[in-house]
């Protein structure tokens, strides 16, 4: 989408596209990890770069309704996730302005060599954030 200064992340771990490897967020944006995506497990991010968000659209969800907007790579155009533009729940204000990023779509970029691939049956190789577990703020 024409977009050429992409942004380079730096902390102790990056999360990038999974296909492109484009740098997206970091470690010290995650929120929850308590979220389900169309691939499956989704985590909330703060702060999300280097996307493209598309028109904001009425979708009803568990947690109640809510507007979003699909946000898909800036290189690549790999549809990542969604954004919160507005909960109509009190309870989930917290994720408006906030970034869902689908797990099976992201990728820890920070490893020395790039993880394997496990071809066509869609596993993604699972990156150990039991560690940093005590540090995550689960919210709401
Ligand atoms: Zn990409």
């Amino acid at each position: 989408m024409g977009r050429t200064n992409r942004k380079y992340l730096s902390s102790s771990r990056v999360f990038g596209c999974v296909k492109c490897r484009t740098h997206l967020t970091t470690v010290d944006s995650m929120i929850s990890r308590q979220f389900n995506g169309q691939h499956g497990r989704a985590y909330l991010f703060s702060v999300v770069v280097n996307i493209t968000e598309g028109p904001p659209v009425e979708r009803t969800m568990t947690t109640g309704q809510h507007v979003v907007r699909d946000i898909a790579c800036c290189k690549c155009e790999t549809t990542l996730g969604w954004k919160y533009d507005h909960a109509t729940e009190q309870a989930q204000k917290y994720k408006e302005g906030k970034f869902i990023l689908e797990r099976a779509l992201f990728t820890d970029v920070n490893t020395p060599s790039p993880p394997e691939t496990n071809g066509d049956d869609g596993e993604v190789r699972d990156f150990d954030v039991s560690s940093d577990a005590s540090e995550i703020v689960v919210m709401g």
